[in-house]
């Protein structure tokens, strides 16, 4: 089966269980099994600065789901969590991106794979670097120089307790 990374992220609502809980959700998905989840991590927003911090992960999930077929699931979990745009990169209870999708590689507004973000982002870059530290990303080059390159930024695990 293919296998997808998706990359998880909340600022809303209890944001730790937003991600708890749409792991679960994603693991259930029709076709499909999770392989892997990253630890929960901790970053500052991206774009407006004025909304809480960030809770991140990364999603292993092996899939028989075409692409787009993944891309609207995961479009209606958003949706079923209360996920509502205001603006651009602003708060939100649930955001799923598809990351990697295999190898493969598209550029369509609807769906650009890899995720365009990737490469700069260290609240990717990181959780997916714990599931798969060799990964090479398409059109980029080894993940951990893309890391190397995202040292400085912040971006720690959460200390779990339970
Ligand atoms: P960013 O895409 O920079 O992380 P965002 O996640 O806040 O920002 P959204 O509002 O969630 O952006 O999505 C905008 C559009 O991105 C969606 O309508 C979706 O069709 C498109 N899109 C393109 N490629 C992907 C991808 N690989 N994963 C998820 N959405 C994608
Ligand atoms: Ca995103
Ligand atoms: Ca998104």
């Amino acid at each position: 089966m293919p296998l997808a990374y998706i990359g998880l992220g909340s600022n809303l609502n209890d944001p730790v269980g937003q991600v708890r809980c749409a792991l679960g959700v994603i693991a259930a998905l029709p076709e499909s099994r999770l392989a892997a989840a990253s630890r929960l991590y901790r970053s500052p927003p991206m774009g407006p600065s004025d909304q809480p911090e960030y809770i991140n992960a990364v999603a292993a999930l092996e899939t028989a789901l075409a692409p787009r077929d993944l891309l609207h699931a995961l479009q209606a979990i958003e949706h079923d969590f209360g996920r509502v745009r205001l603006r651009r990169w602003g708060e939100r209870v649930i955001d799923l991106d598809v990351l990697l999708y295999d190898d493969l590689c598209l550029d369509s507004p609807e769906l650009t794979l890899p995720h365009p973000g990737i490469g700069e982002r260290a609240f990717v870059l990181r959780p997916l670097a714990e599931l798969v530290p060799e990964r090479v990303i398409p059109g980029l080059g080894p993940l951990a120089d893309l890391l190397a390159a995202r040292a400085s930024d912040t971006c720690e695990p959460l200390e779990e307790t339970a």
